[in-house]
């Protein structure tokens, strides 16, 4: 059920600061239909931002605005960056402040030459797209699509990005959660990221090595937006990498289920896998009200059409609680939880609970 924090219809903080961008200022915005669970609440103010120029305006305003400063006692104050939702579990009661979402300005995809120019922004892009023979850069806006981005490279002949075709989420939320499956991750390719900090206004390119990606981890902070990232790949043959894409494809159809879910819930333990822990605890088809563990991959919780937020908790806090007493292993969410309290959070260790046997380091996990 969709129960706003405050009635769509009310003023709201932000509203002065952000008069400029007019009707694009949403109220009351159903998130829901912008994630993969297709459930959970509305966002008090939303907006589609269109390219860099409005997002920098958007950051001053909001600075102005008092956000970041006093979001702890004041939670419409907070601001939220989504991207294709697919990582993502909005509560039913919605986010009371401002969600932004980066519009199409920031999806393009652009293939380096290695003999061009290159750009001004980046070191590997600089010395002209390609720093040893036969390798080069592709850039890609934030709000560009894994699986585009994934053909795209291949249809250049480039390798290296086929195992994203089947990730259906952005490149900026895949930096933040350095996506990966099919044994190989963001890391692999990425030569860095251009980020706007909201809090700051700062906006600079950051190298790979000072993203510190781990086992679905940055350092990319909740006030961060990723603008666009480098890739760099190798030339490779296009026949064997559309060869590739289909076989991704097809793993995927054959071992994870379709519907509405957003991926691997829990994050594997080192040496194990959260899907076998999952199973083993008898957990498969575990059902709470419109949400369910999968019974193709346990990993996975779909919600029905018309879903709850609320009871794909319920189900991952029973899991969590089911593995923990079958096991003693501490199951950890992947998946990153929006609007709710700490207490519920807790239940399902997100985002950070320290347990020694668990470590966010651990090396990649193929799906
Ligand atoms: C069917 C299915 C299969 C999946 N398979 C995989 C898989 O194999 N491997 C894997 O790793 N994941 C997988 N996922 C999960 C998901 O697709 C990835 O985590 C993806 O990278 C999330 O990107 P997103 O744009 O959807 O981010 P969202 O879900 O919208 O957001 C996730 C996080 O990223 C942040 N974020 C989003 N955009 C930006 C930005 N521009 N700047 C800064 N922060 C940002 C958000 O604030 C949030 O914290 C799967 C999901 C589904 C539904």
């Amino acid at each position: 059920m969709t129960t706003p924090h405050r009635p769509a219809d009310s003023a709201h903080p932000f509203d002065t600061a952000l008069a400029f961008l007019g009707d694009r200022l949403r109220v009351g915005e159903p998130l829901g239909a912008l994630c993969t669970y297709r459930v959970g609440g509305s966002a008090a103010r939303f907006v589609v931002v269109q390219d860099e120029s409005e997002l920098n305006r958007i950051a001053e305003a909001l600075a102005q605005a008092g956000a970041f400063v006093g979001e702890a006692s004041q939670p419409e104050l907070s601001v939220h960056v989504i991207g294709r939702g697919s990582n993502l579990l909005v509560a039913d009661a919605g986010l009371p402040g401002l969600v932004l979402q980066l519009g199409e300005g920031f999806a393009e995809i652009e293939i380096l030459d290695s003999q061009a120019p290159g750009s001004q922004e980046s070191p590997q892009s600089k010395r002209g797209g390609s720093d040893q023979q036969g390798s080069n850069i592709l850039r890609a806006g934030a709000m560009a699509s894994l699986p585009v981005v994934a053909r795209k490279s291949v249809a250049a002949a480039l390798t290296g990005f086929e195992w994203a075709v089947g990730v259906p989420g952005s490149i900026g939320g895949a930096v933040r959660m350095n996506a990966g499956g099919h044994g190989a991750d963001m890391a692999a390719s990425l030569t860095g990221v251009h980020v706007l900090d909201l809090e700051t206004g700062e906006n600079r390119w950051v190298t790979t090595a000072a993203l510190e990606l781990g086992y679905r981890h940055s350092t990319i902070t909740s006030t961060q937006i990723v603008l666009h990232a480098e890739l760099h790949l190798a030339s490779g043959d296009r026949l064997l990498g559309e060869q590739r894409l289909a076989e991704i494809v097809s793993w995927r159809r054959e071992h994870q289920p379709g519907g509405h879910n957003a991926g691997s819930v829990f994050r594997n333990p080192p040496g194990d896998s959260a899907g076998r822990l999952i199973e083993a605890a008898k957990c498969r088809g575990l059902r709470v009200g419109t949400a369910e563990v999968s019974t193709k991959h346990s990993n996975f919780i779909q919600t029905d059409s018309a879903g709850s937020a609320d009871d794909v908790l319920e189900v991952m806090a029973q899991v969590v609680a089911q593995v923990g007493n079958h096991s003693g292993v501490q199951l950890r969410a992947e998946t990153v939880l929006l609007g709710f309290t700490d207490e519920q959070r807790s239940r399902v260790r997100w985002p950070n609970t320290t347990t020694p046997s668990l470590d966010d380091d651990s090396s990649e996990q193929a799906l």
